[in-house]
């Protein structure tokens, strides 16, 4: 079988010397164990986020989905496709009774792709819903802005916020990302690297902001939570802008408008709702069988080209959730 290892913390950047692919033998199974055949392996940005918490070196953790190819464990039984966090790996010993190797069985996908669970019907479809839901809390006619917004995650904030009656502004890195978002719906998309975010915001919310889903961090999220209205809510669900900073940059004081707006603003780790996820799920598939969501994936094929996938999601290379095929 075949893993990756970090080998190194990251340092601004990862590097491919930061990784290791190492060959080896997979013991027979003991009871309670199954062995998986992975097909699908997620690249995600908490890898790059977590990176120091852990000593090194370490299995690259991650989603994955795969099949069972031998069980002693009468629950996932041979054949079954499931869904694991063991990483990226070809082939994988998974225990379903350990909270670290996370085995679910795959959701009834009604159809659609299997990767998309690790999308938008796994942990970001999740985090987007109970994000958006349980933290902003938007109800029709309202505005909901949303970072990172042709993201994995974010792509799905918004369509639920659509959904729900509001306006909804993204932001996104490139036009053609943002194009894209207007034509799933979103009432207005801008590229964040091009615009002056404080004007267009003026224009495309001339009655404020209600809720904020908070992809990235930074600058723009200062000037988005500047514009917002009186008990307007935010979700602050990660900061990709400055996820490969060597150093932190001076804080910003946003406090003012804290104040006199009398925000929440309430950080969350999806696994908050762990036992709920299936909840999302649902919702989730029947949006996307009635034509109500769309999804996209940005595909890269091959283990050896993992790294490749990873980098490049973090560097914006992908319009909806970056998957791997093994
Ligand atoms: P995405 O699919 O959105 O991929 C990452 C995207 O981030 C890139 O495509 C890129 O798009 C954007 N990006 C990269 N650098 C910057 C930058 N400097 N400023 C703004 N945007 C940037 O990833 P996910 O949807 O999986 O994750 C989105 C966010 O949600 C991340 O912050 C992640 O950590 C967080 N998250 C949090 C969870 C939680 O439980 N709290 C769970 C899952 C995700 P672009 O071209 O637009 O720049």
């Amino acid at each position: 079988a075949r893993k990756y290892i970090v080998k190194q913390p990251f340092v601004g950047l990862p590097k491919r010397e930061d990784f290791e692919i190492v060959e080896h033998q997979l013991p027979p199974i003991k009871n309670g164990e199954i062995l998986v055949k992975v097909e699908w392996v997620s690249v995600d940005p908490y890898m790059r986020a977590y990176n120091g918490r852990f000593p090194t070196p370490y299995d690259q953790f991650g989603f994955n989905v795969g099949t069972v190819q031998d069980s002693k464990d009468p629950r996932y039984p041979v054949g079954r496709k499931v869904v694991t966090h063991k990483g990226w790996c070809d082939y994988t010993i998974a225990n379903a009774s350990s909270e670290t190797d996370r085995v679910y069985k795959l959701p009834d996908l009604k159809g659609l792709n299997e990767s998309l669970a690790v999308g938008a019907v796994g942990m970001p479809g999740a985090t987007a819903y109970f994000g958006l839901l349980e933290i902003c809390k938007p109800k029709a006619g309202e505005t909901v802005v949303v970072t990172g917004a042709a993201g994995a995650v974010g792509t799905v904030v918004g369509q639920i916020a659509k959904i729900k009656g509001c306006t909804v502004i993204g932001f996104a890195g490139t036009d053609e990302k943002c194009q894209w978002l207007q034509s799933l719906g979103f009432d207005k998309a801008f590229n964040y690297k091009t615009v002056d975010a404080s004007k267009v915001l003026k224009e495309a919310a001339p009655s404020g902001i209600d809720c904020y889903f908070d992809n990235v961090g930074g600058e723009l999220s200062s000037i988005i939570i500047s514009q917002m209205n009186v008990r307007g809510r935010v979700a602050v669900c990660g900061s990709i802008s400055a996820y490969n900073d060597t150093s932190l940059p001076e804080a910003t004081i946003l406090q003012t408008y804290l104040v006199f707006k009398q925000l929440k603003i309430e950080g969350f780790i999806v696994d908050r709702w762990l036992g709920q996820w299936n909840v999302a799920f649902a919702d989730i598939i029947g949006w996307i069988k009635s034509g109500k969501m769309k999804t996209q994936e940005h595909v890269t094929e091959g283990f050896d080209n993992i790294y490749d996938a990873f980098v490049g999601m973090l560097q914006g290379e992908n319009t909806g959730k970056a998957v791997v095929k093994i």
